[in-house]
C-alpha cells in the first residue's frame, strides 16, 4: 500500500496539526520537523525519516479516529476506515472532525488535537460500554452452575469497565464447576483471574497481550484448604482428557493461584 510523502503530511496535519503547509511530496524543513515531532510522540527513535513503522502508527491512530467519528454518527467518507485524511483540507475525515468540533463547541480546525481526542475518547467509551454488571453475556444459563455467579467471573477492575461478562464464555464456566464439584469446596477466583478487558489486561502483572483472560476463555483461582500442588494435579488430568487447553501457576504473581484456559 503506498503511502506518498503528501500522505504523511496530511496526516501529521490532521492529528495534533504537527505539520502545516502544503500537501506535496516536497520534503522541506517543515516536514522533516514533524516527522522528529511525530517519532517523539510515539516513542520511535530519532530520525527525520517517515518509516515503516512510522506509517504503521500514523495509519493505527487516524483509523482510531475514524472510528470513533462513525460510531458518534460523524461519516469519514466513502473511504471509510482507511487510516488517511484526505490530502484537500483533510477531506471527508477532515469534515468529519470539523462537523463534530462544531458540535461540541470545540475550535473548528480539523484538527484531532489533545482536546478534540479527549472528548471524543470519552464520549466514545460511554457509547460502547456494556449494558449493565448483571448480564449474564452469551445467554448462559447458570441454572446450570450451582455453585456460581456470573458477577464471579466479572472484569473486576472497577475503573476499567462494567464487568465486560459479555465476553464470558460457558465452557469456563463449566469448568469450574467441574473443578469445584470434583474437591467439593469452594473455588476462589482472583481479583483480576476472570474476564479482563483489555484495559485490565494491558495494566495485569505477568499478562499477555490478547490473554485468554480477554477472551472469556480463563480463570485464575485458588481452593481454601487444598493445596496448589493438588488442584494443579486434577487441573492436568483435565488437560490430559482435552477438557481444558492448558494450566500453570508459578510463585512470581500468581501468589497461589492456578490458571486454567479453555481453547
Ligand atoms: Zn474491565
Ligand atoms: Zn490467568
Amino acid at each position: 500500500m503506498s503511502f506518498s510523502v503528501a500522505q504523511a503530511k496530511a496526516n501529521m496535519h490532521g492529528m495534533y496539526g504537527n505539520y502545516t503547509g502544503a500537501m506535496d511530496n516536497a520534503k522541506t524543513t517543515a516536514y522533516r520537523a514533524a516527522v522528529r515531532a511525530f517519532r517523539r510522540r510515539h516513542g520511535i527513535a530519532p530520525s527525520q525519516y517517515f518509516t515503516q513503522e512510522c506509517i504503521t502508527a500514523s495509519v493505527s491512530e487516524v483509523k482510531e479516529l475514524q472510528s470513533m467519528l462513525s460510531r458518534l454518527g460523524f461519516s469519514v467518507g466513502a473511504a471509510g476506515i482507511d487510516g488517511r485524511f484526505g490530502l484537500v483540507d483533510g477531506g471527508a475525515t477532515g469534515a468529519a472532525v470539523e462537523a463534530y468540533q462544531r458540535t461540541r463547541n470545540l475550535r473548528a480546525d480539523r484538527i484531532a488535537g489533545s482536546m478534540t481526542l479527549s472528548a471524543l475518547r470519552a464520549e466514545y467509551a460511554a457509547k460502547t460500554r456494556p449494558q449493565s454488571a448483571g448480564q449474564t453475556g452469551r445467554g448462559i444459563d447458570f441454572g446450570k452452575y450451582p455453585n456460581f455467579k456470573a458477577s464471579e467471573f466479572a472484569c473486576r477492575g472497577g475503573w476499567c469497565c462494567d464487568g465486560s461478562l459479555h465476553l464470558l464464555t460457558e465452557d469456563i464456566v463449566a469448568v469450574a464447576q467441574r473443578i469445584r464439584s470434583h474437591f467439593g469446596r469452594p473455588l476462589i477466583i482472583t481479583k483480576v483471574g476472570g474476564v479482563r478487558c483489555d484495559a485490565l489486561n494491558r495494566v495485569t502483572q505477568g499478562s499477555i497481550a490478547g490473554s485468554q483472560h480477554t477472551k472469556g476463555k480463563a480463570i485464575d483461582f485458588y481452593i481454601p484448604g487444598v493445596g496448589v500442588s493438588a488442584v494443579l494435579a486434577y487441573c492436568r488430568q483435565l488437560q490430559s482428557r482435552g477438557v481444558i487447553r492448558y494450566c500453570y501457576t508459578n510463585n512470581t504473581n500468581m501468589r497461589g493461584a492456578v490458571h486454567v484456559e479453555v481453547g
